[in-house]
Protein backbone atom coordinates (compact mmCIF):
# COMPACT_ATOMS: atom_id res chain seq x y z
CA UNK A 1 0.00 0.00 0.00
CA UNK A 2 1.50 3.57 -0.82
CA UNK A 3 1.14 6.28 1.20
CA UNK A 4 -1.50 8.77 0.77
CA UNK A 5 -3.43 11.64 2.64
CA UNK A 6 -7.06 12.23 2.22
CA UNK A 7 -8.85 15.57 2.26
CA UNK A 8 -12.55 15.21 2.88
CA UNK A 9 -14.81 18.00 0.75
CA UNK A 10 -17.62 19.13 2.97
CA UNK A 11 -20.87 19.32 0.71
CA UNK A 12 -24.37 17.56 0.82
CA UNK A 13 -25.74 15.19 -1.67
CA UNK A 14 -29.30 14.72 -2.44
CA UNK A 15 -29.58 12.23 -5.39
CA UNK A 16 -33.08 10.26 -6.59
CA UNK A 17 -35.81 10.65 -9.14
CA UNK A 18 -37.56 13.72 -7.74
CA UNK A 19 -35.33 15.19 -5.64
CA UNK A 20 -36.29 18.24 -7.20
CA UNK A 21 -39.07 18.90 -5.23
CA UNK A 22 -37.03 18.74 -1.80
CA UNK A 23 -35.32 22.12 -2.74
CA UNK A 24 -37.71 24.37 -1.06
CA UNK A 25 -36.99 22.78 2.56
CA UNK A 26 -32.73 22.34 0.88
CA UNK A 27 -32.79 25.97 0.48
CA UNK A 28 -34.22 26.31 4.05
CA UNK A 29 -31.47 24.26 5.64
CA UNK A 30 -28.69 26.28 3.95
CA UNK A 31 -30.85 29.30 5.77
CA UNK A 32 -30.96 31.38 2.44
CA UNK A 33 -34.13 33.64 1.98
CA UNK A 34 -33.77 35.13 -1.49
CA UNK A 35 -32.40 33.00 -3.82
CA UNK A 36 -30.63 34.07 -7.48
CA UNK A 37 -31.67 31.05 -10.13
CA UNK A 38 -28.68 30.29 -12.66
CA UNK A 39 -29.44 28.78 -16.11
CA UNK A 40 -28.06 29.54 -19.62
CA UNK A 41 -30.92 30.73 -22.40
CA UNK A 42 -31.86 27.03 -23.74
CA UNK A 43 -32.95 26.28 -19.95
CA UNK A 44 -35.20 29.22 -18.85
CA UNK A 45 -37.77 26.37 -18.51
CA UNK A 46 -36.72 24.61 -16.21
CA UNK A 47 -35.15 27.68 -14.07
CA UNK A 48 -38.73 29.12 -14.17
CA UNK A 49 -39.69 25.53 -12.69
CA UNK A 50 -37.29 25.82 -9.76
CA UNK A 51 -38.14 29.48 -9.55
CA UNK A 52 -41.75 28.12 -8.97
CA UNK A 53 -40.80 25.89 -6.06
CA UNK A 54 -39.03 27.99 -4.34
CA UNK A 55 -41.95 30.82 -4.17
CA UNK A 56 -41.00 33.76 -1.96
CA UNK A 57 -37.71 32.67 -1.61
CA UNK A 58 -36.87 33.10 -5.46
CA UNK A 59 -34.95 36.69 -5.76
CA UNK A 60 -35.39 36.30 -9.96
CA UNK A 61 -33.38 34.39 -12.86
CA UNK A 62 -30.30 35.21 -14.69
CA UNK A 63 -30.85 33.34 -17.59
CA UNK A 64 -27.85 34.60 -19.41
CA UNK A 65 -24.85 31.47 -18.61
CA UNK A 66 -22.74 30.64 -21.20
CA UNK A 67 -19.67 28.13 -22.14
CA UNK A 68 -16.64 29.16 -20.16
CA UNK A 69 -18.24 31.93 -17.68
CA UNK A 70 -17.12 35.57 -19.96
CA UNK A 71 -15.91 38.02 -17.26
CA UNK A 72 -18.44 40.15 -18.53
CA UNK A 73 -21.49 37.34 -17.79
CA UNK A 74 -20.09 37.14 -14.77
CA UNK A 75 -19.74 40.47 -13.85
CA UNK A 76 -23.32 41.24 -14.75
CA UNK A 77 -24.98 38.34 -12.51
CA UNK A 78 -22.66 39.34 -9.98
CA UNK A 79 -24.34 42.77 -10.28
CA UNK A 80 -27.94 41.25 -10.37
CA UNK A 81 -26.94 39.10 -7.16
CA UNK A 82 -26.02 42.08 -5.21
CA UNK A 83 -28.99 44.30 -6.70
CA UNK A 84 -31.93 42.07 -5.73
CA UNK A 85 -30.34 41.20 -2.45
CA UNK A 86 -29.67 37.49 -3.25
CA UNK A 87 -28.30 35.52 -0.62
CA UNK A 88 -27.76 31.97 -2.36
CA UNK A 89 -27.42 30.90 -5.74
CA UNK A 90 -29.04 28.35 -7.28
CA UNK A 91 -27.36 26.57 -10.64
CA UNK A 92 -29.86 24.54 -12.26
CA UNK A 93 -27.78 22.90 -15.72
CA UNK A 94 -24.73 22.01 -17.01
CA UNK A 95 -20.79 23.09 -15.78
CA UNK A 96 -21.34 25.85 -17.49
CA UNK A 97 -23.91 27.53 -15.13
CA UNK A 98 -22.49 25.89 -12.36
CA UNK A 99 -19.15 27.86 -13.63
CA UNK A 100 -21.29 30.93 -13.35
CA UNK A 101 -22.34 30.60 -9.76
CA UNK A 102 -18.91 29.56 -8.81
CA UNK A 103 -17.48 33.00 -10.20
CA UNK A 104 -20.60 35.09 -7.95
CA UNK A 105 -19.46 32.74 -4.51
CA UNK A 106 -16.31 33.73 -5.56
CA UNK A 107 -16.18 37.40 -4.85
CA UNK A 108 -19.33 37.35 -2.76
CA UNK A 109 -18.93 34.27 -0.96
CA UNK A 110 -22.62 33.55 -1.27
CA UNK A 111 -23.32 29.52 -0.76
CA UNK A 112 -24.13 27.93 -4.11
CA UNK A 113 -26.88 24.83 -4.51
CA UNK A 114 -26.26 23.12 -7.78
CA UNK A 115 -28.74 20.49 -9.53
CA UNK A 116 -26.72 19.50 -12.50
CA UNK A 117 -28.05 18.65 -15.61
CA UNK A 118 -24.93 17.05 -17.48
CA UNK A 119 -22.50 14.38 -16.40
CA UNK A 120 -19.40 17.46 -16.37
CA UNK A 121 -18.72 17.33 -12.30
CA UNK A 122 -18.42 20.75 -11.75
CA UNK A 123 -20.67 20.85 -8.92
CA UNK A 124 -18.37 18.46 -7.16
CA UNK A 125 -15.10 20.67 -7.35
CA UNK A 126 -13.43 23.75 -5.86
CA UNK A 127 -12.33 24.77 -9.18
CA UNK A 128 -13.56 27.79 -11.08
CA UNK A 129 -12.60 29.46 -14.71
CA UNK A 130 -13.29 32.58 -15.71
CA UNK A 131 -12.73 33.78 -19.35
CA UNK A 132 -10.90 37.19 -19.91
CA UNK A 133 -9.76 38.63 -23.12
CA UNK A 134 -10.32 35.10 -24.72
CA UNK A 135 -7.92 33.94 -21.66
CA UNK A 136 -9.41 30.98 -19.28
CA UNK A 137 -7.69 31.55 -15.90
CA UNK A 138 -8.83 28.82 -13.61
CA UNK A 139 -8.17 28.30 -9.73
CA UNK A 140 -9.42 27.05 -6.77
CA UNK A 141 -10.99 28.08 -3.52
CA UNK A 142 -13.29 26.69 -1.24
CA UNK A 143 -15.72 29.00 -1.59
CA UNK A 144 -16.92 27.94 -4.70
CA UNK A 145 -17.75 24.41 -3.81
CA UNK A 146 -21.63 24.26 -3.95
CA UNK A 147 -22.73 23.38 0.01
CA UNK A 148 -26.15 21.08 -1.51
CA UNK A 149 -26.20 19.42 -4.51
CA UNK A 150 -29.59 17.85 -6.05
CA UNK A 151 -28.77 14.87 -8.40
CA UNK A 152 -32.16 14.52 -10.08
CA UNK A 153 -31.87 11.94 -13.45
CA UNK A 154 -34.99 12.83 -14.28
CA UNK A 155 -33.95 16.19 -15.12
CA UNK A 156 -31.52 14.59 -17.28
CA UNK A 157 -33.55 13.21 -19.71
CA UNK A 158 -34.21 16.11 -21.83
CA UNK A 159 -29.64 15.77 -22.80
CA UNK A 160 -30.18 14.90 -26.12
CA UNK A 161 -27.99 11.39 -26.38
CA UNK A 162 -24.71 12.31 -28.58
CA UNK A 163 -24.10 15.45 -25.84
CA UNK A 164 -25.10 12.83 -23.42
CA UNK A 165 -22.43 10.56 -24.55
CA UNK A 166 -19.56 13.21 -24.80
CA UNK A 167 -20.41 14.48 -21.35
CA UNK A 168 -20.37 11.12 -20.12
CA UNK A 169 -16.57 10.35 -21.67
CA UNK A 170 -15.92 13.88 -20.24
CA UNK A 171 -17.00 12.37 -17.07
CA UNK A 172 -15.01 9.42 -17.36
CA UNK A 173 -12.02 11.53 -18.17
CA UNK A 174 -11.83 12.59 -14.54
CA UNK A 175 -11.92 9.35 -12.96
CA UNK A 176 -9.27 7.85 -15.43
CA UNK A 177 -6.39 10.38 -14.53
CA UNK A 178 -7.68 10.12 -10.64
CA UNK A 179 -6.23 6.66 -11.18
CA UNK A 180 -2.76 7.81 -11.82
CA UNK A 181 -2.84 11.06 -10.01
CA UNK A 182 0.06 12.02 -8.45
CA UNK A 183 -2.11 12.91 -5.33
CA UNK A 184 -4.09 9.75 -5.85
CA UNK A 185 -5.76 7.64 -2.62
CA UNK A 186 -7.07 4.17 -2.36
CA UNK A 187 -10.92 5.86 -1.65
CA UNK A 188 -10.66 7.94 -4.92
CA UNK A 189 -9.62 4.65 -7.10
CA UNK A 190 -12.84 2.68 -5.97
CA UNK A 191 -14.60 5.77 -6.81
CA UNK A 192 -13.44 6.33 -10.34
CA UNK A 193 -13.19 2.05 -11.09
CA UNK A 194 -17.04 2.41 -9.79
CA UNK A 195 -17.65 5.37 -11.79
CA UNK A 196 -15.95 4.59 -15.06
CA UNK A 197 -18.31 1.10 -14.97
CA UNK A 198 -21.30 3.04 -14.16
CA UNK A 199 -21.58 5.44 -17.20
CA UNK A 200 -20.24 2.41 -19.45
CA UNK A 201 -23.04 0.58 -18.69
CA UNK A 202 -25.94 3.82 -18.58
CA UNK A 203 -24.20 5.01 -21.59
CA UNK A 204 -25.69 2.48 -24.43
CA UNK A 205 -28.82 2.17 -22.48
CA UNK A 206 -29.09 6.20 -22.82
CA UNK A 207 -28.30 5.47 -26.92
CA UNK A 208 -31.44 3.32 -26.96
CA UNK A 209 -33.28 5.58 -25.42
CA UNK A 210 -32.78 8.36 -23.98
CA UNK A 211 -35.41 8.68 -21.37
CA UNK A 212 -34.72 5.51 -19.39
CA UNK A 213 -34.67 6.68 -16.28
CA UNK A 214 -32.69 3.19 -14.83
CA UNK A 215 -29.90 4.66 -17.42
CA UNK A 216 -30.10 7.81 -16.72
CA UNK A 217 -29.92 7.07 -12.80
CA UNK A 218 -26.36 4.95 -13.36
CA UNK A 219 -25.03 7.42 -15.36
CA UNK A 220 -25.74 10.23 -13.19
CA UNK A 221 -24.42 8.59 -10.16
CA UNK A 222 -21.13 7.73 -11.97
CA UNK A 223 -21.08 11.67 -13.01
CA UNK A 224 -21.12 12.20 -9.64
CA UNK A 225 -18.30 10.09 -8.53
CA UNK A 226 -16.18 10.81 -11.40
CA UNK A 227 -16.48 14.56 -10.46
CA UNK A 228 -15.88 14.09 -6.77
CA UNK A 229 -12.57 12.01 -8.29
CA UNK A 230 -11.96 15.34 -9.94
CA UNK A 231 -12.47 17.93 -7.21
CA UNK A 232 -10.57 15.44 -5.03
CA UNK A 233 -7.21 14.80 -7.16
CA UNK A 234 -4.68 16.17 -9.51
CA UNK A 235 -5.33 15.97 -13.23
CA UNK A 236 -2.50 15.18 -15.60
CA UNK A 237 -1.84 15.20 -19.51
CA UNK A 238 -5.10 14.66 -20.49
CA UNK A 239 -7.03 17.75 -19.00
CA UNK A 240 -3.70 19.50 -19.98
CA UNK A 241 -4.43 18.64 -23.49
CA UNK A 242 -8.10 19.57 -23.52
CA UNK A 243 -7.57 23.14 -21.75
CA UNK A 244 -4.92 23.76 -24.30
CA UNK A 245 -7.29 22.65 -27.47
CA UNK A 246 -10.67 24.36 -25.81
CA UNK A 247 -8.78 27.35 -24.27
CA UNK A 248 -6.49 28.45 -27.70
CA UNK A 249 -8.57 26.91 -30.77
CA UNK A 250 -12.29 26.80 -29.15
CA UNK A 251 -12.89 23.52 -29.49
CA UNK A 252 -16.13 22.07 -27.88
CA UNK A 253 -15.71 20.69 -23.75
CA UNK A 254 -17.42 17.51 -23.68
CA UNK A 255 -16.33 16.74 -27.28
CA UNK A 256 -12.72 17.31 -27.55
CA UNK A 257 -12.19 15.03 -23.85
CA UNK A 258 -14.08 12.54 -25.78
CA UNK A 259 -11.37 12.41 -29.04
CA UNK A 260 -8.64 12.80 -26.69
CA UNK A 261 -8.85 10.47 -23.83
CA UNK A 262 -8.09 7.32 -25.64
CA UNK A 263 -4.70 8.59 -26.85
CA UNK A 264 -3.59 10.24 -23.69
CA UNK A 265 -4.33 7.05 -21.66
CA UNK A 266 -2.16 5.02 -24.42
CA UNK A 267 1.07 7.69 -23.94
CA UNK A 268 0.22 7.05 -20.20
CA UNK A 269 0.01 3.24 -20.35
CA UNK A 270 3.63 2.19 -19.92
CA UNK A 271 3.93 4.26 -16.66
CA UNK A 272 0.42 3.70 -15.20
CA UNK A 273 -0.53 -0.32 -15.80
CA UNK A 274 -2.85 -0.61 -12.77
CA UNK A 275 -4.63 2.02 -13.79
CA UNK A 276 -5.38 0.97 -17.40
CA UNK A 277 -6.20 -2.09 -15.70
CA UNK A 278 -9.18 -0.77 -13.47
CA UNK A 279 -10.17 1.45 -16.93
CA UNK A 280 -10.32 -2.02 -18.95
CA UNK A 281 -12.10 -4.13 -16.45
CA UNK A 282 -14.85 -0.95 -15.27
CA UNK A 283 -15.23 -0.83 -19.25
CA UNK A 284 -15.04 -4.66 -20.04
CA UNK A 285 -12.16 -4.91 -21.85
CA UNK A 286 -8.57 -6.19 -22.83
CA UNK A 287 -6.96 -2.37 -22.86
CA UNK A 288 -8.17 0.70 -20.86
CA UNK A 289 -7.55 3.21 -23.82
CA UNK A 290 -9.41 0.84 -26.38
CA UNK A 291 -11.99 0.27 -24.32
CA UNK A 292 -12.67 3.86 -24.33
CA UNK A 293 -12.62 4.33 -28.02
CA UNK A 294 -14.52 1.45 -28.64
CA UNK A 295 -17.25 2.86 -26.21
CA UNK A 296 -17.05 6.06 -27.92
CA UNK A 297 -17.24 4.03 -31.45
CA UNK A 298 -20.08 2.78 -30.64
CA UNK A 299 -22.30 5.18 -29.35
CA UNK A 300 -21.41 7.12 -32.45
CA UNK A 301 -19.63 9.80 -30.48
CA UNK A 302 -16.49 12.20 -32.44
CA UNK A 303 -12.96 10.19 -32.12
CA UNK A 304 -11.31 12.52 -34.42
CA UNK A 305 -10.25 16.49 -33.92
CA UNK A 306 -10.05 16.81 -37.39
CA UNK A 307 -14.00 16.54 -37.01
CA UNK A 308 -14.29 18.87 -34.37
CA UNK A 309 -12.91 21.56 -36.44
CA UNK A 310 -8.93 21.53 -35.69
CA UNK A 311 -6.73 22.45 -38.79
CA UNK A 312 -3.98 20.01 -39.16
CA UNK A 313 -1.53 23.09 -39.48
CA UNK A 314 -2.48 23.72 -35.61
CA UNK A 315 -1.11 20.43 -33.99
CA UNK A 316 2.68 22.03 -33.80
CA UNK A 317 1.21 24.75 -31.76
CA UNK A 318 -0.89 23.03 -29.82
CA UNK A 319 1.92 20.73 -28.95
CA UNK A 320 4.12 23.80 -27.99
CA UNK A 321 1.35 24.97 -26.05
CA UNK A 322 0.75 21.48 -24.01
CA UNK A 323 4.66 21.74 -23.17
CA UNK A 324 4.46 24.85 -20.94
CA UNK A 325 4.08 25.15 -17.61
CA UNK A 326 4.96 21.03 -17.09
CA UNK A 327 2.89 19.82 -14.41
CA UNK A 328 3.08 16.00 -13.07
CA UNK A 329 2.34 13.39 -14.94
CA UNK A 330 3.21 9.86 -15.21
CA UNK A 331 5.07 9.87 -18.02
CA UNK A 332 7.46 12.65 -18.49
CA UNK A 333 6.31 14.74 -21.47
CA UNK A 334 8.18 13.83 -24.55
CA UNK A 335 7.70 16.85 -27.73
CA UNK A 336 8.05 13.46 -30.27
CA UNK A 337 5.63 11.49 -28.52
CA UNK A 338 3.29 13.86 -28.11
CA UNK A 339 3.02 15.27 -31.44
CA UNK A 340 2.07 11.98 -32.49
CA UNK A 341 -0.87 11.20 -29.66
CA UNK A 342 -1.92 14.94 -30.90
CA UNK A 343 -1.43 13.36 -34.87
CA UNK A 344 -3.38 10.07 -33.78
CA UNK A 345 -6.00 12.34 -31.98
CA UNK A 346 -6.54 14.17 -35.09
CA UNK A 347 -6.67 11.60 -37.56
CA UNK A 348 -9.27 9.02 -35.33
CA UNK A 349 -6.74 6.60 -35.54
CA UNK A 350 -6.76 3.42 -32.83
CA UNK A 351 -4.29 4.37 -29.27
CA UNK A 352 -1.24 3.60 -29.97
CA UNK A 353 -0.44 -0.17 -28.51
P1 LIG B 1 -22.85 23.17 -20.73
O1 LIG B 1 -23.14 23.49 -19.33
O2 LIG B 1 -22.22 24.25 -21.57
O3 LIG B 1 -24.17 22.66 -21.44
C1 LIG B 1 -24.18 22.37 -22.82
C2 LIG B 1 -25.55 22.67 -23.42
O4 LIG B 1 -26.48 21.70 -22.98
C3 LIG B 1 -26.12 24.03 -23.00
O5 LIG B 1 -26.74 24.63 -24.10
C4 LIG B 1 -27.14 23.67 -21.94
O6 LIG B 1 -28.17 24.60 -21.85
C5 LIG B 1 -27.63 22.34 -22.46
N1 LIG B 1 -28.15 21.43 -21.44
C6 LIG B 1 -27.60 21.15 -20.22
N2 LIG B 1 -28.35 20.24 -19.59
C7 LIG B 1 -29.39 19.94 -20.40
C8 LIG B 1 -30.48 19.04 -20.30
N3 LIG B 1 -30.64 18.22 -19.25
N4 LIG B 1 -31.36 19.00 -21.32
C9 LIG B 1 -31.19 19.74 -22.43
N5 LIG B 1 -30.16 20.61 -22.59
C10 LIG B 1 -29.27 20.69 -21.58
O7 LIG B 1 -21.88 21.89 -20.89
P2 LIG B 1 -21.09 21.01 -19.83
O8 LIG B 1 -20.33 20.04 -20.63
O9 LIG B 1 -21.98 20.51 -18.76
O10 LIG B 1 -20.10 22.04 -19.15
C11 LIG B 1 -18.95 22.51 -19.83
C12 LIG B 1 -18.30 23.63 -19.08
O11 LIG B 1 -18.09 23.25 -17.73
C13 LIG B 1 -16.92 23.99 -19.62
O12 LIG B 1 -16.77 25.40 -19.62
C14 LIG B 1 -15.97 23.33 -18.64
O13 LIG B 1 -14.73 23.99 -18.59
C15 LIG B 1 -16.74 23.46 -17.36
N6 LIG B 1 -16.36 22.43 -16.35
C16 LIG B 1 -15.81 22.88 -15.19
C17 LIG B 1 -15.47 21.97 -14.21
C18 LIG B 1 -14.90 22.46 -12.92
O14 LIG B 1 -14.60 21.66 -12.04
N7 LIG B 1 -14.73 23.73 -12.75
C19 LIG B 1 -15.67 20.59 -14.41
C20 LIG B 1 -16.25 20.18 -15.62
C21 LIG B 1 -16.59 21.11 -16.58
Amino acid sequence: MRNFTWNGQPGRVVFGAGVLAQLAPEIERLGARRALVLCTPEQRGIAERVAGLLGDRCAGVYDRAVMHVPIETAREARAQAQSLGADCAVAVGGGSTTGLGKAIALESGLPILCIPTTYAGSEMTPIYGITEAGLKKTGKDARVLPRTVLYDPELTRSLPAGLSVTSGLNAIAHAAEGLYAVDGNPVMDLMAQEGIAALGRALPGIVRDPSDLGARSDALYGAWLCGVVLGNVSMALHHKLCHTLGGSFDLPHAETHTVVLPHALAYNAVAAPQAMERIARALGGTSGPRAVQDLARRLGAPVALRDLGLAQADLDRACDIALQNQYPNPRPLERAALRQLLQDAWEGAPPAA
